[in-house]
């Protein structure tokens, strides 16, 4: 049996009374799963609910949505690496294409802010994927492989081997489209072969997470495929009873 992440990105949704109903529900009702690990990506003024939450689960685990690359300074309105790890925060998502495509985010920014996860001590989880036009020109596999390679470029092997990595197409993000298990398999494959190229046998083990509208009804199928070692989760893991019944799949 492989071992799967199931991690949830609540974006910006879930103020912290909001947050805490949700983990009360979720808990009481989810039992830790063998070889599975659930996370949570609440909005940042919401971690500290979700860490109180998990604090006596080795399953379950919190993470921010996104970091600065500085661990400190002036900076208003952002979040450094090393203050999130102080909040408790275990991971982060860098590169999500909300902050690709929404605010701007560059290749170049998502690597200071995967170095400056690393050096917080907090595992990055490097989002990659095409836009739909990407895909139309047939250009998925040279956008992700980019992503990726721009994403890591510099970060020593341990810590790209102890990363994660989410093959997000933009085109399935909240759109309602999921990729079909064969889109993924396809990337996932590439995304794979490429990690192992960067950092040897270790690459064969960095969970590579799906994402695009995964829910209930898509989940099972997604996970079959090899490669896919788990998936990253929207608008579905907003409603803790959808958000169990992905995580039991
Ligand atoms: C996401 O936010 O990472 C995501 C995949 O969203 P959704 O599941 O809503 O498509």
């Amino acid at each position: 049996m492989k071992s799967l992440v199931f991690a949830a990105n609540w974006k910006m949704n879930q103020a912290p009374a909001d947050a805490e109903a949700f983990m009360r529900t979720f808990t009481a009702q989810y039992a830790k799963q063998q070889d599975r690990r659930v996370l949570f990506f609440p909005p940042a003024v919401s971690l500290h609910v979700c860490m109180a939450a998990v604090r006596t689960r080795s399953d379950l685990e919190c993470g921010v949505q996104n970091i600065h690359w500085e661990d400190k300074g002036a900076f208003t309105g952002e979040t450094s690496a090393s203050l999130a790890r102080g909040a408790g925060a275990r991971h982060a998502l860098i590169g999500h294409s909300e902050r690709r495509h929404v605010f701007g985010e560059t290749d170049a920014e998502t690597n200071k802010k995967v170095a400056a996860a690393v050096r917080a001590g907090i595992t990055p989880m490097l989002c990659v994927g095409e836009k739909l036009e990407e895909r139309e020109a047939g250009k998925t596999l040279d956008v992700c492989l980019r992503q990726l390679r721009a994403g890591f470029e510099g970060i020593d092997a341990a810590h790209v081997a102890s990363a994660m990595v989410a093959y997000e197409p933009v085109w399935a993000i909240g759109t309602g489209k999921t990729a079909t298990p064969a889109d993924a398999a396809e990337v996932h494959a590439a995304l794979r072969a490429e990690l192992v190229r960067m950092v040897g046998e270790r690459g064969g083990a960095v969970p590579i997470l799906y994402g695009g509208s995964v829910n209930r009804s898509n989940v099972e199928a997604l996970i079959a495929v090899e490669d896919v070692d788990g998936v990253l989760v929207g608008g579905a893991s907003l409603d803790a009873e959808q958000w169990l019944a992905i995580v039991r799949s």
